[in-house]
């Protein structure tokens, strides 16, 4: 009995572990993340995603047929009760490069920032420009964050219900002084595959509480929301997602993306031409839960 419940559970996570890399791999090439050469630099905060990350990386490593190198960074805050010993045991344990690099930020910030009020935006600024120069200082080509699929989700609808924009969190990006390439490896993966690869790995997880931070609660409630239609609306996520790499820019309503002053009639159909006249016509089930289907992760639903 507990023979079969091993093999099962072995079965299981070998499968989580290949579509986690199957996608990290797919988002790698679709958005050309890595190339021949390159030295990553790889952020390290000690929360499941970032080992995740890591792992991932180092097997995608080892078959690539291209050579890159990984450098594993994380940054010391000096947040009350960090446990320091924690990463640098861990990639001695690997045998991998890395480098931590400490810089009291949470002085600085607690120190600015009156009590109670947000710290993160502060903090967030200070640890990008140190991490922007620790990537200078290493040689590194690209900065890869661990941000997967349900952070780019978030941050969309973030954007969407409180500022006003339709804009989410890239898979790529280049640096506003033009010095830098942050990549995001993890944006196919979903965050409880992510969850569930971190456990069976049993990664030393840091807490990420020691800042002491108010939680985002607009951030929570985005996440409450998204979940609560997880279960509600089976695919939905999957469809909110296809949507994110589906743009049309002639069928929403902003000038600069598509220069409506200045259109003019053709024989050449626009995005997806005139038939927005028509009644919108949208496929029976959920795109994302078609294509979820096909990864035998959630179950069909028959529609009668
Ligand atoms: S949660 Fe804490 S460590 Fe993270 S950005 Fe905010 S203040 Fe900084």
């Amino acid at each position: 009995m507990s023979h079969s419940l091993t093999a099962k559970t072995k079965y299981n996570f070998n499968k989580l572990q290949k579509r986690l890399r199957r996608l990290t791999g797919q988002a790698i090439a679709d958005f050309n993340m890595i190339e021949d050469g390159d030295r990553i630099m790889v952020c390290m905060s000690g929360g499941k995603d970032s080992y995740t990350m890591f792992d991932i990386l180092q097997s995608l490593q080892r078959a690539a047929p291209i050579k890159f190198e990984l450098i594993a960074v994380n940054l010391d805050q000096k947040q009350p009760g960090f446990p320091e010993h924690v990463l640098p045991q861990y990639f001695e344990s690997l045998g991998v490069e890395y480098k931590i690099v400490e810089e009291d930020t949470y002085k600085i910030v607690t120190d600015i920032i009156p009590e109670g009020k947000t710290t993160c935006s502060l903090c967030s600024r200070l640890r990008r420009g140190i991490l922007y120069r620790t990537a200078k200082e290493l040689g590194a080509t690209k900065i890869a964050l661990g941000h997967h699929r349900d952070d780019m989700i978030e941050t969309l609808f973030l954007n969407m219900f409180y500022g006003g924009k339709l804009k989410g969190m890239p898979a790529k990006l280049a640096s506003d002084d033009g010095q830098h390439m942050v990549i995001r490896p993890l944006a196919y993966c979903k965050e409880a595959d992510i969850e569930e690869y971190a456990e069976h790995k049993e990664f030393p997880i840091i807490p990420c509480n020691l800042c002491g931070s108010q939680e985002n609660l607009q951030r929570k409630n985005i996440k409450m929301m998204l979940q609560e239609w997880d279960k509600t609306n089976p695919g939905r996520i999957e469809t909110i997602f296809t949507a994110m790499q589906n743009v049309t820019p002639s069928h929403l309503a902003d000038n600069n993306l598509f220069d409506f002053k200045n259109l003019q009639k053709s024989d050449v159909a626009i995005g997806e031409g005139d038939i927005a006249l028509d009644k919108v016509e949208v496929p029976a089930i959920p795109v994302g839960l078609i294509q979820d289907s096909e990864d035998n992760d959630v179950m069909v639903v028959e529609l009668n």
